[in-house]
């Protein structure tokens, strides 16, 4: 197969589908691999070390899709800047794609993959069973967004992170608090503790008790739902009742901490909000929130998605895209997510796996021109009943 690497159009992407590492091995797969001009500039990848591990290397975007078989990609379809055409209508028709979809808000690029007969694949949908732990870029990217939102908060905090004894005084050290505790969460916590700050942190699955308190964090008790977990490991979305207790209990710590990071999501919905406007008054002045559900409509009433604003003497950042901050080691994860999840699906042997398969049926969202994901199925059907 001839795999198309393009270059990102999204404003800020900095992270390429694969590294030149990865070539190599798909090479080795009798694979040819086209990559677009400056595709990976933004993860300091130049053009020269792909051409080095074997791609070719095509300038113009119209015939770069035109040659690709398979297009392996960061960011979901979008208008292109130069040629004015939507990336989905660029991608041959009949072609196959891996790459995030955001597929409960970019219904428009499922239907025109459909319309176009594309065989897709969304990184969202990888099912979380352990043979699908290598191709897991969520939880790649929350890795990667979870160790920046502690580096961000220390840019806008006013103080150092840890306990220093000197001759001008004791510098006492700042206390963090986590709101959802997974992967992002967790690695937001190791890392807050690297930097030497008290850490506290809440989550509504009773099973991460033991997480935090295993990094050396306190779990902020309170009484927790039944049920708060999916089969597939994600939380379930919490009724208004709790959500209420929740925020008094999280008002409760305000005073004493001096560094907030908002993690908790609910996959497929709005992130609950666990923060108002009035909470924000009780932090301390210099307080920084890192908001990293942002783009999920965010924790803290006040976020802005994209925008750092401040309210009250309080920093809050409304942090997207996080990964792209962090380019070489997201493009790095990235890459070897795609390319397992790639050679899982079109292996060497040519024995590619039956629809049916698990995997196959839990990221493939279109085929032969139709919708086969079944969640997108049904909202496709909400959307026609209206
Ligand atoms: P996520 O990004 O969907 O959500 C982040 C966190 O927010 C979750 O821990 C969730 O419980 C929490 N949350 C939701 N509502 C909340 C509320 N009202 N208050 C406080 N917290 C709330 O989740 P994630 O990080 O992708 O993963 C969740 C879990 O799945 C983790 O335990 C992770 O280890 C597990 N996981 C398993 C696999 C696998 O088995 N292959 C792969 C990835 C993740």
């Amino acid at each position: 197969m001839k795999i198309g690497i393009p270059r990102e159009v999204q404003a800020g992407e900095t992270r390429v589908a694969l590294i030149p590492g990865l070539i190599p091995i798909l090479i080795k797969d009798k694979h040819e691999v086209l990559v677009e001009a400056g595709a990976g500039v933004g993860a300091f990848f130049p053009d020269t070390q792909y051409a080095q591990a074997g791609a070719s290397l095509v300038e113009d975007a119209l015939a770069f899709y035109e040659q690709a078989d398979i297009i392996l990609k960061v960011q979901p379809p979008q208008m292109h800047p130069t040629t004015h055409l939507s990336e989905a209508e660029m991608v041959r028709e009949g072609c196959a794609y891996i790459g995030f979809l955001s597929p409960f808000t970019r219904l428009d690029v499922i239907q025109t993959f459909a319309r176009r007969k594309i065989t897709a694949f969304a990184m969202e949908f990888v099912p979380r069973l352990t043979r699908a732990q290598s191709m897991d870029a969520l939880s790649s990217m929350s890795t990667v967004a979870g160790y920046k939102a502690v580096l961000l908060a220390t840019e806008h905090l006013g103080k150092m992170f840890p306990l220093l004894m000197t001759a001008a005084g004791t510098i006492t050290p700042v206390t963090v608090l986590v709101l959802g505790a997974g992967v992002a969460g967790l690695q937001a916590i190791a890392t807050a503790k690297r930097q030497g700050a008290r850490v506290e942190a809440f989550d509504a699955r009773p099973a991460v008790r033991e997480q935090i308190q295993s990094l050396g964090a306190t779990f902020i008790e309170m009484e927790l739902p039944r049920n708060a977990e999916t089969a597939s490991g994600y939380a379930t979305e919490q009724s208004a009742e709790f959500l209420k207790r929740e925020q008094e209990v999280i008002r409760a710590r305000f005073p004493g901490v001096d560094v907030v990071i908002s993690t908790a999501q609910v996959f497929g919905k709005r992130a609950p909000l666990l923060v108002t406007c009035e909470m924000v008054k009780s932090l301390r002045p210099g307080s920084v929130i890192v908001d990293l559900a942002a783009e999920q409509g965010g924790n803290c009433e006040l976020t802005r998605a994209g925008q750092t604003i401040l309210y009250e003497g309080v920093t809050i950042v409304g942090a997207t895209n996080v990964p792209a901050l962090l380019p070489m080691t997201a493009s790095q994860l990235y890459a070897h997510n795609v390319v397992n999840l790639f050679r899982y699906l079109y292996p060497a042997t040519g024995l590619q796996p039956e629809s049916s398969d698990a995997l196959v049926k839990g990221t493939c969202v279109t085929r032969n021109g139709q919708i086969v994901h079944e969640m997108l199925q049904s909202l496709v059907r909400e959307e026609v009943s209206g």
